[in-house]
């Protein structure tokens, strides 16, 4: 074949390749070590408002300064982003991924999830309104079930005793669906000082009321300072992990409740000598209503939800839960707190 056969057909190929990648739905970006545009397909004009050839050598930090792409691209882009709102079209949501190739090059790639984004909008309203209306009956069918007296009808009386359990299980999983769905609505929560001292103390005697003395329970704070957030969503996070500690660990075991700092931040940790979790769970954990054993979770007043609330509230403290467990031995839970999270305790 000669040089100039052989040159057309690579042209040719070239070309192919281009129109490919023109005209995916995707967006496609290639940008330069300098993070300017060297080309863009046609679905970047309507996802991210670039243009071939007009765009050819923007740099595109500088394009988006001041949309949250901006300080994604600033910040080096290394971990995707699940959900942001495209920069040409507020009503369209993107998943943006950034994939290096050659030398110091990167390819930009942003897809249109806008459908999924409104599923998922529709599942997370249809659990909340589901919860909200189930919560005044179930109130209402509580309150009556209370007013009953064991006493005046004995024969009853087991009955009765079981259809209070179940409609106080069912009262505190709409409680727990409610809280899910307000933690999943939330993008921010309040910034306060949370006072650790008492909040650890006040986890500690909680602990103490659940296990009525069947284990021995210790309080390690070594930290000394305090944490920047939502006092109430983390004393509710800390609490689960307590609680799980009581319900899962069998009598005579020991707990730790631990605050301590790190090299980069802080911890709370509950270890237990419980029951312990088999390794190929321990993935899916946070998932709703993901139990190792039901009946041992259900006997012991679980809803399947508390690990998914904690996940949850630390997210929004940008705090990460790692869990370490041997099926038999026991488990240990950790809150792990950044520097940027942490307070040093207010002098008297
Ligand atoms: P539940 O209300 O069922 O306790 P969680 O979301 O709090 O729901 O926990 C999910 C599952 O993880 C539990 O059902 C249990 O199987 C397991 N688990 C959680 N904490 C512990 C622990 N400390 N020790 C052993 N298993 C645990």
């Amino acid at each position: 074949m000669n040089t100039e056969l052989r040159t057309r057909r690579l042209l040719e190929e070239l070309r192919d390749v281009r129109d490919a990648a023109a005209s995916l739905p995707d967006a496609l970006v290639l940008l330069d070590a300098r993070g300017g545009v060297r080309w863009c397909n046609r679905s970047a004009e309507r996802l991210l408002a670039l243009a071939w050839p007009r765009d050819r050598g923007v740099i595109l930090a500088a394009r988006y300064a001041g949309h949250k792409l901006g300080g994604w691209l600033d910040g080096g882009g290394a971990e995707p982003v699940e959900d942001i709102t495209a920069p040409a079209d507020a009503t369209l949501h993107l998943q943006v991924t950034m994939m290096p190739y050659g030398h110091g090059q990167r390819l930009l790639l942003a897809r249109d999830i806008s459908r999924l984004a409104r599923l998922e909008q529709v599942r997370r309203d249809f659990v909340a309104n589901v919860s909200h209306e189930l919560r005044t009956p179930l109130t209402v069918i509580h309150g009556y079930l209370e007013l009953l007296d064991p006493e005046d009808v004995p024969t009853l009386a087991p009955v009765l005793g079981e259809m209070r359990n179940q409609s106080q299980r069912m009262r505190q999983i709409v409680e727990d669906l409610l809280a899910l769905s307000r933690l999943e609505m939330e993008r921010r929560l309040p910034e306060d000082r949370v006072t650790m001292q008492p909040l650890l103390l006040s986890l500690r005697r909680e602990a103490e009321a659940l296990s009525h003395g069947r284990h021995r329970i210790a309080l390690q704070d070594e930290a000394h300072c305090d944490l920047l957030g939502s006092a109430k969503d983390l004393h509710s996070a800390f609490g689960n992990l307590v609680s799980n500690a009581v319900r899962y660990t069998p009598d005579g075991g020991a707990i730790v409740i631990r605050w301590r700092r790190t090299h980069d931040g802080a911890e709370y940790s509950v270890t237990d000598t419980g029951y312990g979790i088999p390794a190929e769970h321990l993935s899916r954990l946070t998932e709703r209503f993901y139990r190792v054993s039901s009946s041992r979770s259900r006997g012991s007043g679980g809803t399947g939800l508390g690990l998914s609330i904690v996940k949850h509230v630390l997210n929004l403290h940008d705090a990460e839960l790692r869990i370490e467990s041997e099926s038999g031995a026991g488990s240990t839970f950790t809150c792990v707190f950044d520097r940027s999270r942490l307070l040093e305790p207010e002098s008297d």
